[in-house]
């Protein structure tokens, strides 16, 4: 039985190469009622990538028009690029009880937690060991060796935002880390204060026991 309910705004963030993308592509691909928010950056897009899918790719001119005019939720410079998330849709998705997937850093997780707590649920993943996550980013063969350089350094800064997220997970394997994501999602879910029509299902219910005694007498 579904109530009506605002959506979940489900924070993945995780240094780059423990595996955040994939986890993150598993839970969309698998549930019909959570969509990615797409971010803006004004990276440069990788060939494995589709504007507008991804992200949405614009000038350095056009991501400072967009933070002029208060059109982004948050934004942060990570690895020397800018990325923001549009405003647009956020809150008439969550308001419409749409769940939204945030593929952000920790500097965006802390603008949204200001703004948005109450409707946020933040998971962080680690990788099990360094080595692994060296690997991981050698081996999307997507970036250059100063790029993969630059990501290895700033993971030792993102980990140090562990403890800001409400889930820590360590990522040894990948279709556990799926499963453990999408078991927070449902939790969440049945949050009682995020599940606005339930209390007039429970009013319902004790109507029903008011008739039933009614009706003894
Ligand atoms: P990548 O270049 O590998 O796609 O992303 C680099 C980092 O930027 C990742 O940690 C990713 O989570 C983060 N990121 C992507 N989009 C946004 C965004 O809109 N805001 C913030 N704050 N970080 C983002």
């Amino acid at each position: 039985m579904n109530f009506e309910r605002r959506g979940v705004m489900l924070v993945i963030a995780s240094p780059s190469g423990a595996g955040k993308t994939s986890i993150s592509r598993t839970i969309l691909a698998q549930d019909d009622n959570i969509a990615l928010s797409v971010s803006v950056t004004t990276r440069p897009r990788r060939t494995s990538e589709m504007d507008g899918v991804h992200y949405h790719f614009i000038t350095p001119a056009g991501f400072e028009s967009m933070r002029r005019n208060d059109e982004l939720l948050e934004w942060a410079e990570v690895h020397g690029n800018f990325y923001g998330t549009p405003k647009a849709q956020v809150e008439e998705q969550i308001a419409a009880g749409r769940d939204i997937l945030f593929d952000i850093d920790w500097q965006g997780t802390q603008q949204l937690t200001k703004k948005c707590r109450p409707d946020m649920v933040t998971v962080f993943i680690l990788p099990p060991t360094i080595a692994e996550l060296k690997y991981r980013l050698e081996h999307r063969a997507q970036d250059s060796d100063e790029v993969i350089n630059r990501r290895l350094i700033n993971a030792r800064e993102e980990m140090a935002h562990w403890d800001e997220y409400d889930y820590v997970l360590v990522n040894d394997d990948l279709e556990k880390s799926c499963n453990d994501v999408s078991a927070i999602l449902a939790a969440s879910r049945l949050w009682r204060r995020r599940q606005a029509g339930i209390g007039d299902f429970v009013t319902g219910l004790q109507q029903q026991i008011d008739a039933l005694q009614t009706s003894k007498t």
